[in-house]
């Protein structure tokens, strides 16, 4: 089994890209923060640290990804987010025999992606995000279910985000250095997807 990991700040695009990576490339997108908003409409603990911009604990992260992982290639979409959950992970990847090809780190600039997640519309339904800027609808075009504002889109909470962004996640690259790929996502959709190609190839 191979695994690439998305390694990026709120808002960089890291759900475009994976889904971009899964169509394309047979990937199955794990995403962490997917799998913890479900844990969180049965957990109100779960679903007010999400609210406020604060990492959930390393222990659930891993069970709900533990319980994701079957046999497929994976790319992981917002885990790791700090140095310990990055160990697990390496323990995780020996025992289950998974082999880490690269990281992609998605670099954006922060006001582009504070932009971005206040601007961001979430179906309800089948979790598409749109640009509130480029879409008339109220409603998604996959599915028609409504398009929502997720409670952490704030231009507060990205803030706070985006800080232990900068704390916790961003020593990441240093971490990973050997198997790093740096790639911009200050423009369009259509450059994201370019620099994804040529990486991917
Ligand atoms: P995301 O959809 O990746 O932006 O994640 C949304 C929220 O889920 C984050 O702000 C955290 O509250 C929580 N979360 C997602 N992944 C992790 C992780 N690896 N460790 C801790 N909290 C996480």
């Amino acid at each position: 089994m191979k695994c690439i990991i998305l390694l990026a700040s709120p808002g960089a695009g890291k759900g475009t890209a994976s889904d971009y990576i899964e169509n394309k490339y047979n990937y199955k997108h794990i995403s962490s923060g997917s799998l913890l908003r479900n844990e969180a409409l049965k957990n109100k603990e779960i679903k007010s640290l999400i609210d406020n911009g604060k990492f959930v604990s390393d222990e659930l992260v891993m069970d709900v990804l533990n319980k994701n992982i079957k046999k497929d290639n994976i790319i992981l979409d917002g885990i790791p987010r700090n140095i310990k959950q990055a160990k697990l992970l390496d323990s995780l990847f020996e025992e289950n025999n998974i082999n880490l090809e690269k990281v992609i780190f998605i670099d954006i600039d922060r006001e582009i992606a504070a932009k971005r997640v206040i601007n961001r519309l979430t179906c309800e339904d089948c979790k598409k995000v749109y640009n509130k800027d480029l879409i008339d609808s109220k409603v998604c075009m996959i599915c028609g279910g409504n398009l929502i504002t997720r409670e952490d889109d704030t231009k507060e909470v990205f803030e706070k985000r985006y800080d232990t962004y900068l704390k916790e996640t961003k020593p990441l690259v240093d971490y990973y250095k050997d198997k790093l790929i740096r790639i911009y996502n200050d423009d369009t959709l259509e450059s994201l997807y370019n620099n994804l190609d040529k990486e991917m190839r």
